[in-house]
């Protein structure tokens, strides 16, 4: 579905990414876990379109998209979920959701879409009518990912969606990672710093350091990896 080739990303003089290959097949999730700094944000923001490589290829369903503006690559459903719960805080959950549909005109399917999403996150729907800046930190971020969701992506980037979570909302937002995966067949690509829980819940994982991919291997064997043990997961 997603085969990143050898991007290298510029900010000014500073490298970010050196040389980034990645491979997504449909139906996945992949995680992407390294040290603060190591380039995995900027891996996303190329992606998405945000930030342009200097060089290398990014293909989605075979056609290069390196080129193209954000909103091309939203349409052509890719959407990213930006770190740090970057939600509407004045407008309402709704609202926020109806946001995220802004490139479709499909009325019909959009009210199925916005159903669909509130069964999914019973709690957007008790707080439909709030506005996004009253709701919970664990809350900002569903909507966050409820948002992207309203694109309708085959393709959904999500950067660090743990972080600054409490324990009980981290855990919700593993499990509907794993639900949108499994029951919606949303391709997932996961930059999360909690590498412990981002290797449960993910097929595969790369691992990156100072904007290279120096490991990648399923996440059963991520998990026994005793590099990957002592660097990342604590042990
Ligand atoms: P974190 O987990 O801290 O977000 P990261 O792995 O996502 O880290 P990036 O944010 O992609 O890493 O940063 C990669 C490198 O690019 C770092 O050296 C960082 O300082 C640099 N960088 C990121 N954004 C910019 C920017 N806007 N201008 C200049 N340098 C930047």
């Amino acid at each position: 579905m997603l085969e990143v080739k050898n991007i290298k990303t510029y900010y000014g003089n500073i490298q970010a990414l050196k040389g980034v290959s990645i491979e997504i097949s449909e139906g996945e999730i992949i995680t992407l876990i390294g040290a603060n700094g190591a380039g995995k944000t900027t891996t996303l923001m190329s992606i998405s379109g945000m930030v342009q490589p200097r060089s290398g290829e990014i293909l989605f369903l075979g056609k290069p998209i390196q080129d193209l503006s954000p909103n091309q690559i939203v349409a052509l459903g890719v959407s990213q979920v930006p770190e740090g719960r970057r939600i509407f805080p004045y407008l309402t959950v709704t609202e926020n959701l109806d946001m995220g549909a802004f490139l479709r005109n499909d009325t019909a399917e959009i009210k199925k879409d916005m159903a669909y999403i509130f069964d999914l996150f019973p709690i957007l729907a008790e707080r439909r009518s709030q506005t996004g800046g009253t709701l919970s930190g664990g809350e900002q971020q569903m909507l966050a990912v409820a948002r992207a969701l309203m694109a309708r992506p085959r393709l959904l980037l999500l950067d660090e969606p743990s972080l600054g979570l409490a324990p009980l909302e981290v855990k919700q937002i593993f499990q509907i990672i794993e639900k949108i995966n499994t029951e919606n067949k949303t391709t997932i690509f996961l930059v999360e710093q909690n590498a412990n829980l981002a290797l449960k819940v993910a097929h595969r994982g790369y691992v990156m350091e100072n904007g290279l991919i120096t490991l990648s291997d399923t996440s059963k064997n991520l998990l026994a990896n005793e590099e990957v043990k002592t660097a990342y997961l604590g042990m």
